[in-house]
């Protein structure tokens, strides 16, 4: 069957991730009126579309979509590098299952890099293979100047599908938040206390948890949506800018080849931190800011067995189906405040990530997984960079990443080992000597390349409706444009502003002239 796509809609929404998707649903409920077109790089995996790959059964099947997100699509490799899986090529750069790595550019010599910066070129994006911890930022995470933030993020939830409660059950959770309360909660606030980590997924009466990904974030209402229509393996290659103001964009079939022009008054680039800004650049859309103030979040990790647990209770608790039904039960958070300016995710395994003794089976839940985000020191010269000569495997330019850790992500870095330290001498025995530090790029968390401002003074690409400074019709979305510096994982907050830009675009379509 060929496929046609359309000459003009109301709005285009680039990417298909849970920020793209979040335009689509707050589009779908609020202005039903609107046609819409979502423009997808990567193949469908899933049906319903954008549905996370955790919620496979079939193994074999899991895996195979976790492959075909591994971009680029074969149709457009060019003389550029092979991705790097994790143990291919001479760097053995670690990639999680479903993403890519930049395959070059990533890092400038004499610098730190983001030696694992990483994509998902997929229906749902990084969202259908993501850990679903959607933690609300706290302290000077937040940003201070958007209006209504809180109430953002409760919609952030409520499309998301978030629950504190989904794992209530697990064994031992209840032991490790208190240990861990105890080692942190001092001072803190209330909702900066240890807590449950809000997850979005959603628990079924049997037993079965449901992961959400982008189709969550869509929901009946979009997949209802008459006038919104979902196009995988289409690449925008251009946003068109006439006069200061959008008129569309430029997509390449990548499944049935050409190139079509696609008219648009509203167009919303969701394309993630890294290929964000490049499809702005590559659409001339080049203010100061572009692709700079880029922060990945500096993370150590370290495992634990718990002490004086009851592994007898543990199998009381967990019945048969806990180990298989939750590989990561009981999900806790040591939320970040400005004191201690880290955010704890704190994970209960039913295997070791380290070889034990033969026979020495730990009870489910008894192996804790920490790991610790740190806050990255912002600056302008942290930066994606593009080419104009020089493509990628896309076609689109190159990109290269300057990337350095200051002297104060460094003393981070050290606060957060020994925070994590002190988190697992509460819990019980280490399985490691030390912390580990991971290689930038880890978190899989990379924001403030089309960050938002309060004034367009050069420091930021749009304002706080998400729309580009300087170009009428055009909006950014996801991590790249939070412009604080976080620790916590930001998919939560990311959402709540497109929500932002979304009712913008709800509000004012229509009410002004446009093409
Ligand atoms: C293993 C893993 C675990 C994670 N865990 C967490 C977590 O627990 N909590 C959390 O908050 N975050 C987590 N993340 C990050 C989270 O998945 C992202 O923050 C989130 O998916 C960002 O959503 P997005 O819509 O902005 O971008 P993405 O989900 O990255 O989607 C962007 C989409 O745009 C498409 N695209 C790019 N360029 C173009 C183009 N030119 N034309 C058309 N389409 C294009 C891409 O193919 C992609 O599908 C994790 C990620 C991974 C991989």
């Amino acid at each position: 069957m060929t496929r046609t796509l359309p000459h003009h809609v109301d709005v285009v929404v680039v990417g298909s991730g849970p920020c793209g998707a979040a335009y689509v649903r707050t589009l779908s409920e609020q202005r039903p009126d609107l046609t819409l077109a979502t423009f997808e790089a990567g193949p469908l995996l899933t049906e319903p579309p954008g549905g996370h790959v955790r919620n496979i059964a079939d193994p074999a099947e899991r895996e195979r979509c976790q492959r075909r997100s591994e971009g680029p699509p074969r149709e457009s490799v060019s003389s550029a590098p092979a991705v790097q899986r994790p143990d291919a090529g001479p760097d053995r750069r670690l990639a999680r299952a479903g993403t890519h790595l930049l395959p070059s550019g990533y890092r400038q010599p004499g610098e730190d890099g983001l030696p694992l910066a990483a994509m998902s070129s997929n229906v749902g994006g990084m969202g259908a293979h993501w850990t679903c911890a959607c933690p609300r930022p706290g302290d000077s995470e937040r940003i201070p100047f958007v209006s209504g933030l809180d109430e953002l993020l409760d919609e952030a939830e409520r499309l998301l599908g978030v629950s504190a409660h989904a794992f209530d059950d697990a064994p031992f959770a209840d032991e490790v938040r208190g240990r861990l309360g105890a080692a942190f909660d001092a001072g803190r606030a209330k909702d900066r206390r240890v807590a449950p980590m809000p997850l979005a997924v959603r628990k079924h009466g049997d037993g079965r948890v449901t992961w959400s990904g982008s189709d969550t974030v869509y929901g009946d209402v979009s997949r209802g949506n008459s006038r919104h229509t979902l196009f995988p393996e289409a690449m925008v290659v251009r946003v068109l800018v006439e006069q200061g103001r959008v008129r569309g964009v430029l997509v390449r079939d990548l499944r049935e080849g050409g190139e079509h022009e696609v008219r648009a008054a509203r167009v919303v680039v969701a394309a993630d931190s890294l290929r964000t800004p490049q499809l702005l650049w590559a659409s001339g859309v080049r203010p100061a800011a572009l692709g700079r103030y880029l922060n990945d979040q500096p993370q150590v990790v370290f495992a634990v067995r718990l002490r004086d647990v009851d592994a007898e209770r543990a199998s009381v608790v967990a019945g048969d189906e806990a180990p298989g039904v939750v590989p990561q039960s009981g999900v806790s958070w040591v939320p970040f405040t400005d004191r201690e300016p880290f955010h704890g995710q704190v994970m209960q395994l039913d295997a070791s990530p380290v070889p034990l003794t033969a026979g020495d089976e730990p009870a489910p839940g008894s192996i804790v997984g920490l790991g610790w985000f740190c806050a990255k020191e912002l600056r302008e010269s942290d930066r994606v960079e593009f080419d104009d000569t020089e493509r990628d495997a896309f076609g689109m330019p190159a990109m290269r990443i300057h990337y350095r850790l200051t002297e104060r992500d460094h003393a981070s870095l050290a606060g957060a080992r020994a925070a994590v330290r002190r988190a697992a001498e509460a819990l019980g025995e280490p399985l490691d000597a030390d912390p580990r530090t991971l290689e930038p790029g880890a978190s899989l968390h990379y924001q403030g390349t089309v960050r938002m401002g309060e004034s367009d003074d050069g420091t930021s690409v749009c304002d706080p409706d998400s729309r580009v400074w300087g170009v009428d019709g055009l909006y950014v979305a996801g991590n790249a444009v939070i412009p604080t510096a976080t620790a916590c994982n930001p998919t939560l907050t990311s959402v709540a502003l497109a929500v932002a830009g979304a009712r913008h675009i709800a509000r004012t379509t229509g009410t002004e002239e446009h093409t």
